[in-house]
């Protein structure tokens, strides 16, 4: 399977991501968990990454794209994988058609998460002060909303003209959410 997670900030697909690349045995792949990796180590990638993570921006597409790039060229990803985070822009798009294309694969699903945005809010400040992250604070929530909304939201209706799309109520139980994401994937052709 070559699934990709999608949602605002917030909506739990870091969470989610994990359970449902364990059932189809695939990695999950999360740029932003590879970012603040990179952050922790100081690698060159960290430091410039972190500038952009820091504002709630996204971090270029060409340090973006590379990285996935080699992620998924790695052994682990050859028989699929579940890219939580990535793409964000129409620009990531097109590359990752051009990885996936140059495999002889394709995409199987683009897993939308849907969510309340007040809820969203409320649970990003929750998290904020559970894990300590530098991009919680209220006003870099707000500013990563509103790049969502402006940069990434437009990428699902991209999917949806190809028949991509599978939505999903992301609000409720971690559980129930999990149930409602494996009957609606289940359905899914593997490629
Ligand atoms: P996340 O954990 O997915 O919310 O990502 C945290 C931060 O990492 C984002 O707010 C961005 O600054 C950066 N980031 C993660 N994925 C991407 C991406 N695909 N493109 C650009 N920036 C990204």
């Amino acid at each position: 399977m070559r699934l990709l997670i999608m949602g605002p900030p917030g909506a739990g697909k870091g969470t989610q991501a994990t359970a449902v690349a364990e059932h189809f045995g695939v990695p999950a792949i999360s740029t932003g968990d590879i970012f603040r990796a990179n952050v922790a180590q100081g690698t060159p990638l960290g430091v410039e990454a972190k500038r952009y993570m820091d504002a709630g921006e996204y971090v270029p597409d060409a340090v973006t794209n590379n990285m996935v790039r080699n992620r998924i060229a790695e052994a682990d990803a050859q028989d699929g994988f579940l890219l939580d985070g990535y793409p964000r822009t129409v620009a990531q798009v097109e590359e990752l058609d051009a990885m996936i294309a140059a495999t002889g694969h394709r995409l199987d699903a683009v897993l939308c998460l849907t969510v309340d945005q007040e809820a969203v809010v409320e649970r990003l400040l929750r998290r904020a002060e559970i894990e300590g992250r530098a991009d919680d604070t209220e006003d870099v929530i707000r500013r990563r909303l509103e790049v969502y909304a402006e940069e990434t939201e437009p990428l699902i209706a991209v999917y949806a003209t190809r028949g991509l799309v599978v939505e999903v109520d992301g609000m409720g139980e971690i559980d129930e959410v999990q149930q409602r994401i494996f009957a609606a994937l289940d359905s899914v052709p593997q490629s």
